[in-house]
């Protein structure tokens, strides 16, 4: 008999930060999809990163928050919701972001990488001015500023390992990308932390999940233990594309997806 594949959404956004839906709601179409599990999962941004009005959640509403995803875990017989955050990720504020996650009970904690040395790598502004003149140079900073987060030891998941491909700029040459992205996947093994298959990457123009199956495979190789998270802004985001991922995992030398509702691996195949 074949187990049904109980699976977690461990990436939703809400109205707390740059989300259109309620924790009530996400926690109700958890639910309806049959989702063992979801996390509510909002941006923390703190100073310079957080570069746009509703963008990040405010500091004086993160106890409501909580307080809103643990009403509305209990709704649903059989979903845990769990309240989690999305940690930007800069060398400048990460004392300020380690004092809020210390403070405050927060179930899971993502860290996110978002920016290098000052510029924005996944929004339209970031298509404005001379970033993408050296894609490589840029793949290759953002890893290396995914391995200084990783380092940190503050995260449980590190997020979307290959954003810079969100408007569809690949590296022109991987090999001068390799080393870097190397290092990222090592200094991720070596705290400790999982990555995400996040699902958000069929639906921008890179129209492929992130991490792509060839940096899915080496994390695989390193037992770096990986959850799926969709990304969700909106309730019919929700769990969105998970069949797929399940099938991009195991192409990739995955057996296992890692559920951080109740830390248990779910097997894929
Ligand atoms: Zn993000
Ligand atoms: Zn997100």
């Amino acid at each position: 008999m074949v187990t049904p594949v109980r699976l977690v959404d461990h990436h939703v956004h809400t109205t707390y930060s740059d989300g259109l839906a309620t924790p009530a709601e996400i926690a109700a179409r958890a639910a309806e999809l049959g989702l063992a599990g979801v996390a509510t999962v909002d941006h923390l941004a703190i100073g310079p990163y957080n570069d746009e009005p509703g963008y990040s959640i405010e500091i004086a509403r993160i106890d409501e928050y909580i307080a809103a995803v643990r009403a509305a875990d209990g709704a649903h017989p059989g979903v845990r919701v769990l309240a989690a955050i999305e940690v930007d990720y800069g060398p400048d504020t990460i004392d300020e972001a380690a004092a809020l996650l210390a403070a405050h009970d927060f179930d899971f904690v993502y860290g996110s990488v978002h920016f290098i040395d000052g510029r924005v790598v996944d929004t339209r502004a970031s298509l404005q001015g001379s970033l993408w003149v050296d894609v490589d140079a840029v793949y290759r900073r953002y890893f290396e500023v995914v391995a200084e987060a990783a380092a940190t030891g503050l995260f449980d998941v590190i997020a979307h390992l290959d954003l810079p491909k969100k408007f569809g700029h690949r590296p022109r040459d991987p090999e001068a990308v390799e080393a870097a992205l190397a290092r990222a996947l090592d200094a991720i093994a070596a705290a400790g932390a999982a990555i995400e298959l996040n699902t958000c990457g069929w639906r921008v123009p890179a129209g492929e999940a992130y991490p792509s199956p060839a940096i899915l495979a080496q994390a695989a190789g390193r037992e770096i233990p990986l959850v799926l998270g969709s990304d969700a802004h909106r309730v019919d985001e929700v769990g969105a594309d998970f069949d797929r991922a399940l099938a991009v995992a195991a192409e990739a030398g995955y057996d296992a997806t890692l559920r951080l509702t109740d830390g248990e691996l779910e097997a894929i195949r």
